[in-house]
């Protein structure tokens, strides 16, 4: 359908009226700053025709220099929001505002914001900066900024092959698993109707070794025939392989939330370094990162958006991590209604909503099973919080270390804020990258627990600020605290000790059995944390290294940023309507089946555990 063509005869007044693409956004530039102000109900009366969202701006030529634009913020925004810089991309109409206290700056319902557009004719945008500050997230906007004229091109490129094409019609709809059918990690489904080729997460398997940790690509895939990536989270499990997609010349755009955006490019840069340490090489590089940046499409929660011309996206929260998604698609105007889980959580957790389940429409689904296991039934989170506690004084106590092995983001920032709320009066240290993704954190409140949001924005008060937590960001600031004779705690990546800082505290402290190493989240099997925990007393690096391992090994289950069985299942049993069908993948094999098999009994839905390369019919 040309709705261009549409959008230009529905406004016949505006004669100069260029009108584009922009993803599945419809622009509209103008000189007419008149219509640019007063437009909304004749532009209100098009979207309600036409279902997509358009956007009036000021042609660039026309709009007032940057100089002068930057004073008119000035003094309309109040000194007590902070503004730390402005940025204009001219190609957008846009600036960018960074300023500390956005609430302040956007005004009582936007009044502010819709003040400067009135009088500089830019489109503002506000955005929080980085607290604590965050060179991850500076470098990530700056990439943004400076590609934007590359991201113009590339946006209406997308839209034209959204909406120009001659679409067949939907006759089937083919989900094909390519990695995590009956196993934890390298998540990657494709999803292809007679007009789409979607790619469903794209991972890598941590603690594998060889061609297992990378999805199974087919040998007829065709990387060119490639519409789409959605990716539903920043775990490496789901999108560690990305960038390889990327190098090996994807040229189309990764739908995601500006969170998994961030905190996705961190772990995947850390995993560069790290496998370049181990092994002299990585998969890809930092070049390759950056080429997803630049084609990312941010999406918020409950945003409808057309990524091919047969299937629409809707991000929902999926409580597992900082911006995961739980994906619904909409296929061929809801003949069809498809829902991936990705990782999700439904329980209440200190740093996130428990997952959604008020999809209207769901016909199909893909859930995860990481603990579907009939035994996977994990304590309840304030009892968890009691024992993790009483571990740490009981450690104190005799005075050895507590060292916590956590990935970097998710469990790492649960357990600040839970360490925030009690007093304990020794030394946390918080390893680098856990603190990167801590600032990635607050800088995005709205993505938070209700709560947390509400401390963050209205009250001001930032746990992942809080002075009680000590950033070590050096090797030299690391090689002083494990010479520290004194009690302490140190959250640490890896979460499975396959790599990371927390080897170096493992070597120094895991022989003496004052101290103790707290698990709290998943150890996939071949992973050194899988082992230690199954009682091995001495473990090997990838170096040959031996470590002795004579500490308090503790678990801790009710932490987990995953649905354990009976949280899954009332997943399903909250859901408003019930799928006709569910897959379910990202589980150890008997897990899987189990929970398959469970789903089946208890709902009546059928239910299967598909093994990789296998493809299932949904239409
Ligand atoms: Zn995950
Ligand atoms: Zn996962």
């Amino acid at each position: 359908m040309d709705y261009l063509k549409i959008v230009k005869e529905s406004l016949p007044e505006l004669t100069d009226a260029r009108i584009h693409y922009e993803g599945s956004k419809i622009v509209v530039y103008t000189r007419n700053k008149n219509f640019f102000l007063t437009q909304n109900e004749k532009i209100r009366e098009i979207v309600e025709k036409i279902k997509k969202r358009i956007e009036v701006r000021i042609e660039p030529d026309t709009l007032p220099p940057t100089d002068e634009t930057i004073s008119k913020i000035k003094e309309i925004i109040p000194p007590e929001a902070e503004i730390s810089d402005i940025y204009f991309e001219p190609d957008f109409s846009k600036v960018t505002i960074n300023v500390r206290y956005p609430q302040i700056a956007i005004g009582e319902q936007g009044e502010i914001v819709r003040r400067i557009k009135k009088e500089t004719f830019w489109i503002p945008l506000v955005q929080r900066v980085a607290t604590p500050k965050s060179n991850h997230v500076e470098v990530i906007r700056k990439t943004l900024y400076q590609s934007s004229k590359y991201r113009k091109r590339f946006l209406n490129s997308i839209g034209k092959k959204i909406y120009l094409t001659d679409p067949k019609e939907t006759k089937y709809l083919r989900i094909l698993s390519l990695g995590s059918g009956r196993e934890v990690g390298r998540s990657c489904f494709l999803m292809q109707t007679p007009n789409s080729n979607i790619m469903l997460d794209c991972g890598l398997s941590t603690g594998a070794t060889g061609e297992d940790q990378y999805p199974i690509i087919p040998p007829d895939f065709d990387i060119d025939s490639l519409d789409a990536i959605v990716l539903s989270h920043a775990h490496l499990d789901h999108c560690g392989f990305i960038p390889y997609l990327y190098k090996m010349g994807y040229k189309g755009p990764v739908y995601c939330t500006e969170p998994t955006r961030e905190l996705a490019a961190l772990l995947q840069v850390d995993t560069i370094q790290l496998t370049q340490k181990e092994m002299g090489k990585s998969l890809y590089t930092s070049s390759d990162v950056k080429k997803m940046i630049k084609n990312v499409i941010p999406l918020k929660y409950k945003e409808v958006t057309d990524i091919t011309s047969d299937v629409r996206l809707i991000f929902e929260n999926a409580g597992h991590l900082l911006g995961s998604a739980i994906s619904h698609f909409n296929i061929a105007n809801g003949k069809i209604n498809l829902i991936y889980t990705g990782d999700i959580k439904y329980s209440v957790s200190n740093l996130l909503d428990p997952a959604f389940t008020q999809f209207l429409r769901c016909e199909g689904m893909i859930i995860e099973s990481t603990y579907g296991g009939p035994n996977d039934l994990t304590p309840r989170l304030e009892d968890a919080e009691k024992e993790f506690i009483s571990i740490i004084e009981k450690t104190i106590k005799r005075g050895g270390k507590v060292l916590i092995p956590s990935f970097a983001v998710g469990r790492g920032q649960e357990l600040m804020v839970i360490l925030e709320k009690y007093n304990i009066d020794v030394p946390i240290y918080i390893e680098g990258m856990i603190y990167d993704a801590s600032a990635i954190h607050s800088t995005y409140p709205k993505y938070l627990a209700y709560n947390l949001q509400k401390q963050i924005i209205e009250e001001n008060k930032n746990p992942f600020e809080s002075k009680r937590f000590i950033h070590i960001a050096s090797y030299r600031e690391r090689e002083q605290v494990l010479s520290d004779e004194k009690p302490y705690i140190v959250i640490a990546t890896s979460g499975m000790i396959n790599g990371g800082p927390i080897i170096e505290y493992l070597k120094k402290f895991g022989s003496d059995k004052k101290n103790t190493l707290i698990f709290v989240g998943y150890q996939a099997k071949g992973t050194l944390g899988n082992k230690i925990q199954q009682g091995y007393k001495e473990v090997e690096l990838s170096n040959g290294e031996k470590i002795e391992i004579n500490l308090e090994v503790k678990t801790l289950d009710g932490l987990s940023g995953h649905s354990d069985r009976k949280q899954l299942l009332n997943f399903i049993g909250h859901l408003k309507e019930k799928p006709k069908r569910i897959l379910v993948n990202h589980g150890e094999p008997s897990k899987a089946l189990n929970l398959a098999g469970a789903i089946n009994k208890i709902f009546g839905i059928e239910s299967y555990a598909p093994m990789n390369l296998e493809a299932m019919r949904f239409l």
